[in-house]
């Protein structure tokens, strides 16, 4: 399996004071930035972008759209036969450097986009195995190229590769081995399935990982109610650490069923878990049900700035009355992952929930994306996971 340098197609010239953007590393350039570019470039084709001096300033993936170049090298060099696997080492060793290689935890995110120096590409480990996820034209393309390098940098230890497109979902394939889906995974002690082929995103999301430890030290004799619970993530630790009771509410059937899985898996019987495949909404709206402490993790109700209005006012409904059903002294941990609101407006969003929910409230934490989810502080726009704990009086 020889490696090849990616082929340059094109050039793609951009404007004189938006220059400087790209010397600050940040990896997108917008469509009104580009002043010229060469015939014939195709969706997914590696361009050099150039100054008006036609100095070479950097590369990257080109793909017609609001942003035109997703950047993937800096610099005048243009990337090189190793360029896959010198990113794959490098990201790689930033996850051992965090320990995640010893830890007790076989599970975690290899490329996290922007935050690795790869926009547009996920690749998520689950116990051997990569799900590798395209979210732009470019990345699809090279992704014979990406699973050569996994090989390459990998070896034997590596027991498949899946890839996965946002774009489309015919595209679905094993590039390396085949494994099984679902596949068990661990983290600090917990077991659950990962069904990268049938599931959501990679299959599971270890974005919430730190954030579902800090849930189970909250869970001990404690009613649980866990929303939005796709594969049963917070209530697994719940259940683990103590709690009495856990009900999960989730709108697919397909996550419920999941959620059931993975409690058995962890030895848990019916009994101490009641599952719900309906709207969270509905739920808390209608079952008078009482918990000391309730997870809200929806998914983005805003992928675009356009719909930033109407999320706000999802969270604001949400997280009232969430606020109103939940115990005295109750602990509610609240999440958005809705890139476009940002951490001032989520937590603007939950004061106004509190003021009418007519509760007293405190603030115990403010959560993030764990280290294997990196934000470049070139490109603020990386961090997409905001959370708080709230003390319900
Ligand atoms: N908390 C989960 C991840 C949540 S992903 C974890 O830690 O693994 C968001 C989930 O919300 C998805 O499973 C989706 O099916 C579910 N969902 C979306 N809209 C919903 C709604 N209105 N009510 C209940 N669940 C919903």
């Amino acid at each position: 399996m020889e490696a090849r340098p990616p082929q340059v197609s094109g050039t793609v010239q951009i404007k004189p004071e938006r220059e400087q953007s790209l010397r600050r590393k940040h990896p997108w350039i917008f469509s009104g930035s580009v002043l010229h570019a060469s015939p014939g470039i195709q969706d997914g084709d590696w361009v050099a972008i150039t100054n008006t001096r036609n100095e070479r300033l950097a590369y990257g993936h080109f793909q017609k759209g609001s942003i035109t170049i997703r950047v993937l090298s800096f610099g005048p060099e243009a990337p090189s036969a190793s360029f896959w696997e010198d990113r794959l080492r490098m990201a790689q060793g930033h996850r051992d450097l965090l320990g995640f290689h010893k830890s007790s935890t076989n599970a975690y995110r290899l490329i996290h986009g922007e935050g690795d120096g790869l926009p547009g590409l996920i690749i998520d480990f689950y116990n051997g195995v990569f799900v590798v996820q395209s979210h732009s034209v470019g990345m699809h393309r090279d992704r014979q190229d990406i699973a050569t390098a996994l090989k390459r940098h990998f070896g034997d230890s590596l027991k498949a590769i899946y890839y996965k497109s946002t774009l489309d979902q015919s595209q679905e394939e094993y590039l390396a081995g085949l494994s099984a889906s679902p596949h068990i995974i661990e983290e600090y002690g917990n077991r659950f399935l990962v069904d990268w082929e049938q599931g959501q995103k990679t299959g599971f999301f270890l974005d919430q990982r730190e954030n579902r430890r800090l849930l189970g030290s909250f869970a001990a004799g404690k009613r649980v109610l866990n929303t939005f619970c796709y594969s049963g993530g917070f209530s697994v630790y719940a259940l683990n650490q103590g709690a009495t009771l856990v009900e999960s509410v989730d709108a697919s059937e397909g996550a419920i069923e999941l959620t059931r899985r993975n409690l058995e898996l962890n030895g848990h019987s019916a009994e101490q878990h009641g599952c719900f495949a309906e709207d969270t909404f509905k739920f808390l709206e209608l079952r008078k049900a009482s918990h000391d402490v309730i997870v809200l993790d929806p998914p983005a109700f805003a992928k675009h700035k356009d719909a930033r209005h109407q999320a706000v006012k999802g969270y604001q409904r949400l997280n009232t009355a969430a606020m109103k059903s939940i115990n005295p002294n109750g602990i509610l941990f609240t999440f958005s992952c809705s890139q476009v609101v940002d951490r001032q407006l989520f937590y603007d969003t939950i004061v106004s929930a509190a003021h009418q929910s007519g509760r007293t409230i405190r603030c115990l934490y403010h959560l993030s994306q764990p280290p294997d989810h990196p934000v470049s502080l070139f490109h603020p726009e990386g961090e997409y996971l905001k959370g708080l704990v709230l003390l319900v009086e």
